[in-house]
């Protein structure tokens, strides 16, 4: 069986010791591909190189994340769209907004969003979406667009908030925090959401899946994610791997990924 994680800050820091090593656990564990978003110019281009010594395996997007959008302006747009047009990305990301943490002024958080979702549409790109706490100000930006090519990664609203994304054609991503066993909203909507619009991702290096919260998150165990949702939602595995497998391959378009091949080098 093969996984897709659909957000894994695989180029970050925090990866430095190892990063082979988590990519082979990740390998071990099914982990056939990543999509891997930047947080901002530097980040975007480390997941760009990054892709460039893994083709078919990470996938890179381009992208300021709203913790780093203070005196966001043209020539940071203008980063972003390099990166985005010399190079093969499969989204701009992550973008959005934070209002829980607040680490950049609201009006510096609403000026990126607005100008790498009018990039993204620009260049036929699919977005990213990071959303605490600000899901009325994402709506806003959003709706306007009638229909937007999207994920809403590491979604953990309520019912309400899913029909309102998935009303405008967007994706839902679960991450670690749907193996929460104190979070039953959550896990609701992951049982509940259309199966053809739902994806996983770890986050990785944040939000571990229960029960080793406290410890760096890593792709392998966007398995963890996946058994949890299959579990919810009454159906195996494989039918979970397949089906997120395929909708991550139409959001971010990529190249089929053919599950009943083996796996190279698998016995
Ligand atoms: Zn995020
Ligand atoms: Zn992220």
């Amino acid at each position: 069986m093969q996984l897709t994680d659909t957000h894994a800050h695989v180029q970050m820091r925090q990866f430095d010791r190892d990063r082979e090593a988590v990519l082979a656990r990740a390998a071990a564990a099914g982990v056939a591909r990543m999509i891997c978003p930047g947080v901002d110019a530097a980040t975007s281009q480390l997941a760009i190189d990054l892709a460039a010594a893994h083709p078919a395996t990470i996938f890179p997007c381009a992208g300021v994340h709203p913790h780093d959008t203070t005196a966001f302006d043209d020539a940071t747009l203008g980063e972003i769209r390099r990166l985005a047009t010399e190079h093969q990305v499969v989204a701009i990301g992550e973008i959005g907004l934070d209002y829980f943490r607040n680490r950049a002024p609201a009006e510096d958080q609403k000026r990126a969003f607005g100008a790498q979702v009018a990039l993204a549409q620009e260049l036929g790109l699919p977005i990213v979406v990071h959303n605490r706490e600000a899901h009325a100000d994402i709506m806003a930006a959003l709706r306007p667009l009638g229909t937007v090519r999207g994920v809403w990664h590491c979604f953990v609203g309520d019912r309400a908030m899913a029909e309102e994304g998935l009303s405008l054609g967007m994706y839902l991503s679960f991450a670690g925090p749907v193996t929460y066993p104190a979070n039953t909203t959550r896990a609701e909507v992951a049982a509940w959401a259309p199966l053809d619009r739902i994806l996983i991702e770890t986050d990785c290096p944040y939000l571990t899946p229960h029960p080793n919260r406290r410890d760096r998150n890593e792709p392998a165990n966007v398995a963890k994610t996946a058994a949890r949702i299959a579990e919810l939602r009454g159906m195996t595995m494989a039918e979970l791997a397949t089906a997120t497998n395929a909708n991550a391959a139409a959001l971010f378009d990529l190249p089929p990924l053919d599950d009943s091949a083996p796996r190279k080098g698998a016995s």
